[in-house]
């Protein structure tokens, strides 16, 4: 390892602003090449091996090279914004402009097949990528006023795609990115289809009268087939009366046909009563329900004859909608699509309860089971058990959903706002909130109300409930046999800790998970 000090007047790189990125360093690990070449959390990567780095993705391709000289800074001042949202790293950019008096200390180290043991603040250096669609059933632009700013960001970034599992539409993406993904092998991306039909999807998304200045280079078919050594997971959203019936099964007859399209989940629109500039578009009813799932049934049944797999998955909220029964465990194949609202309710009741659960309690206690109304029914058939325990007083509660309106019913939506207007204070001694509520990592809710907030309110334990039926049954026994308050986070939602709010709320619209 080499350390060289870039200050030298001998060191021709230049610092061409166009070209830097800079990343802050969240964490240097200890005896790392970083730590002993003196980088401290707050300082900056500029280039690796002379090029400027515009993500982690990027950063771990050049030193999967082998051989790398990695350039650092050190800003004069602490960095005054740090928001956890990728996309904002032009903030960090203003401070190394090389025209600036200041620069800092700027120093090299070289590795060699070694991780020099940096994290940064975000994952994307050089911004998100913003999407150039206006879609009919777009929850950005269904959004209430007021939440924090970075759940209205729009991202369509193929690269959160590969980190994150989120869905991109490819309406936004450039020769170079199209090149890198084959480059790089980004392998597998989630992508929006919603229909193979070209004009129809242009129709949907709305985005020839926008951002897309070709929209033949950007045809959703066209797209998929230069992307073949990419693994491909789909998403059709079905819009009534649009995208569904005859051009549903053209779609699934279209994606099925292409090798690299390993599955493709099928999710009813999702609407609130905030829906301005937007077309009016009706409800996902019963009847569009129960034909979509006859349709994609003969399919299923189709694909599993023919390739083991039955390559479509309509997601929980289609079931629920068409008042059918969920599909079994199995049937899910190992819940690929888990967090697009595919198999959440079937894994959360599968999710079993190990521990024996107990006669009685200790002492009696009153547990308001929080959850969307569309999930209400099966959630209080599956915690019947539960009742069985003397002096557990379980309610579950199908909380309206003030802020984005009665139409919408899935629990991730919730908001505390939500929570005020279904629970009175003191009326239980513990609520559980479905932990798709809470912000990844957090426990803030969309509206940033936080848990502690809500137990001073109710003057009652407030926890997050479970991802499956054995954690909730965890979360309540512990919560009901010791005194105090207990951090009940879910295992699913602390995982996902890294994901940004544009992130969690594509999850969120979509999810039922844990209860649900
Ligand atoms: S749904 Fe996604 S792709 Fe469509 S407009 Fe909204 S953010 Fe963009």
């Amino acid at each position: 390892m080499t350390v060289a000090n870039l200050n030298d007047p001998h060191n021709p790189a230049p610092l061409t602003p166009e070209e830097l990125y800079p990343a802050p360093v969240k964490t240097v690990e200890a005896g790392s090449p970083a730590e002993r070449a003196g980088v401290r959390p707050g300082d900056f990567l500029l280039r690796v091996n002379g090029a400027a780095v515009t993500d982690v993705l990027a950063y771990r391709h050049a030193l999967s090279l082998g051989k790398a000289t990695l350039e650092m800074a050190r800003p004069i001042a602490a960095p005054q914004v740090m928001t956890g949202v990728p996309g904002t790293a032009q903030d960090h950019h203003r401070l190394f402009m090389p025209q600036e008096p200041g620069l800092g200390e700027t120093f090299s180290f070289d590795v060699e097949w070694e991780d020099p043991g940096l994290d940064f603040e975000e994952v994307l250096f050089d911004g998100i990528k913003k999407c150039a669609n206006k879609c009919d059933f777009c929850y950005v632009h269904q959004m209430p006023r007021g939440f924090r700013k970075s759940l209205y960001i729009m991202d369509d970034d193929y690269r959160l795609s590969f980190l994150y599992g989120s869905f991109v539409t490819l309406t936004n993406l450039t020769e170079g990115d199209i090149n890198r993904i084959l480059d790089e092998n980004l392998s597998p991306l989630y992508v929006s289809v919603h229909t193979a039909n070209q004009e129809l999807r242009q129709d949907l998304m709305r985005w020839w009268k926008l951002k897309v200045k070709d929209p033949q280079a950007v045809q959703i078919r066209g797209m998929i087939e230069r992307l073949e050594s990419i693994d491909l997971y789909t998403q059709i959203v079905l819009v009534p009366g649009r995208n569904d019936r005859e051009h549903l099964d053209d779609t699934v007859e279209y994606l099925s046909s292409r090798p690299n399209v390993l599955s493709a989940a099928v999710v009813p629109i999702g609407l609130t009563s905030h829906r301005t500039n937007l077309p009016d578009v009706r409800t996902f009813t019963r009847e569009d329900a129960q034909d979509s799932l006859k349709r994609l049934n003969i399919w299923r049944k189709k694909f599993l004859n023919e390739r083991g797999t039955r390559f479509i998955f309509p997601s929980d909220e289609l079931y629920l909608l068409a008042g059918e029964p969920l599909p079994s465990e199995e049937e899910y194949e190992g819940f690929p699509m888990l967090e697009n609202g595919v198999g959440m309710i079937r894994d959360f009741l599968t999710g079993g309860m190990d521990a024996e659960l107990p006669a009685a309690l200790p002492q009696p206690k009153r547990v308001i089971l929080a959850t969307g109304a569309l999930f209400a029914e099966s959630l209080d058939l599956a915690v019947e058990p539960l009742r069985a325990i003397e002096g557990l007083t379980l309610e579950v509660r199908a909380v309206e959903n003030k802020t984005f309106g009665k139409v919408t019913t899935v629990a991730g939506l919730l908001t505390g706002r939500c929570f005020r207007h279904a629970v009175k204070p003191g009326e239980a001694d513990l609520l559980l909130v479905p932990p798709t509520t809470l912000r990844y990592g957090t426990e803030l809710m969309l509206d940033d109300t936080s848990l502690t907030e809500l137990r001073k309110e109710f003057k009652m334990d407030v926890q997050a409930g479970g991802a499956t039926l054995g954690e909730l049954a965890r979360v309540i026994l512990n919560a009901a046999t010791s005194s105090g308050h207990q951090w009940g986070m879910s295992a699913h939602a602390v995982k996902d800790s890294g994901k940004a709010d544009s992130v969690q709320i594509q999850v969120a619209e979509q999810g039922m998970r844990g209860q649900a």
